[in-house]
């Protein structure tokens, strides 16, 4: 039997999903993957057998199903954080692509709106208008950075119900100044969301938005093991926030979402967390060294205080990510005009990048 397979218009879909495309950063196995902000360097050979031991012993009782509430889990990630938090302020899920998902679900959906400063992450958008909700883009002033003042203003026109603050910022690896986030979270009633997926690569002496929590009920700060901790295929993100939004987010996640393998790994990686995040400070220094070069280059790079730079001055982004692309070396074109995003790798993986480029010529320009 021929069996002919319909389009994707020709399905009763949702009206607000027609003509959406879904997240599609390329997956390509090129020697040098520098597009998707993962730390490039593997898990500890010891800790990953320990962490294969946690799960070992999970998978033995894994006709059961886990912990609903992975208290464990949410104690780890309490004493992880610190500043005073407990495992009542905690919540986890499968990235904290599900994390704000599940904020999504509680504090978006039909006839609500959610707002971020642009450019800033492609997955707000898109998890936003999975709920249902409006999603409204802001805007942000030289060099990408945000004052107090605009970021109020810019709130207390649109009046949405939830903020995405993505800080340090992803494309563009800004930083954000704990004023903006006061400043943010005063000028709404609704839920103001401070990602901080990079906050590990930030300097030592930046201050987390964990200090400013307390008294904060509306105040979500969350955070993932995909980048600094070097965890990205196990899929686990975590918030901290008031136990009543903690509350919240019960009534919308599926019953038993964090399975008992991740929750033993999660649980046994951060036992190992100094070890895991033993390359920060490796990554954060060829994260300069990128931006130094690339500035020698004639590019432009911009400050980051994450494991990306963001650089300007290519003359035509999609031919330069390409000829890279043809020499090996994954990156990111993130639709910023003349401009590209490359992750800090190891020391080989930021050198055959920045060889590479330095190969192309002014502009990034050499025909390939
Ligand atoms: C990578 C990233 C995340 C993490 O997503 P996971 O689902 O935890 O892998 C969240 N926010 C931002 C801004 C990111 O860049």
């Amino acid at each position: 039997m021929v069996r002919v397979s319909v389009r994707l218009d020709d399905l009763p879909l949702r009206d607000d999903l027609r003509g959406l495309t879904p997240y599609g950063a390329p997956q390509a196995p090129l020697p040098v993957a520098l597009n998707v902000n993962e730390n490039t360097h593997p898990v500890p050979e010891d800790v990953a057998d320990d962490i294969l031991d946690s799960v070992a012993r999970a998978l033995r009782e894994v006709n059961r199903y886990p912990d609903r509430e992975f208290t464990t889990l949410r104690e780890g990630f309490a004493e992880y954080l610190g500043h005073g938090l407990d495992a009542r302020q905690i919540w986890a899920a499968n990235g904290s692509n599900e994390v704000l998902q599940h904020l999504l679900q509680a504090f978006a959906g039909p006839g609500r709106t959610a707002f971020g400063f642009a450019p800033t992450y492609s997955m707000y958008p898109l998890l936003t208008r999975a709920t249902g909700a409006t999603y409204v883009s802001g805007s942000r002033g030289v060099d990408y950075t945000l004052s107090a003042e605009d970021a109020a203003a810019q709130i207390e026109r649109a009046q949405p119900d939830i903020v995405f603050l993505c800080a340090p910022n992803n494309p563009t690896g800004t930083p954000v100044g704990l004023d903006v986030i006061e400043a943010v979270y005063d000028a709404t009633p609704g839920i103001v969301i401070v990602d901080e997926a990079y906050q590990e690569f930030a300097p030592r002496d930046s201050r987390s938005a964990l200090t400013l929590l307390p008294d904060r009920p509306r105040l979500v700060v969350s955070r993932t093991m995909s980048k600094a901790f070097a965890f990205a295929g196990a899929r686990v993100g975590y918030l901290a926030a008031d136990p009543a939004v903690i509350d919240a987010l019960r009534l919308v996640r599926l019953p038993y979402h964090l399975s008992a393998l991740t929750q033993a790994a999660a649980t046994a990686a951060l036992r190992h967390a100094p070890a895991m995040l033993a390359m920060v400070d490796d990554i954060v220094g060829q994260r300069d060294r990128i931006a130094a070069t690339l500035d020698a280059l004639g590019y432009r790079p911009f400050e980051s205080w994450t494991n990306f730079v963001l650089f300007a001055g290519v003359d035509d982004p999609a031919s330069t990510w390409q000829a890279l692309y043809d020499r090996g070396v994954l990156i990111r074109d993130v639709g910023i005009p003349h401009s590209l995003r490359v992750t800090a790798g190891t020391e080989e993986e930021s050198t055959a990048f920045l060889d590479a480029l330095a190969s192309l010529g002014p502009g990034g320009a050499t025909a390939r």
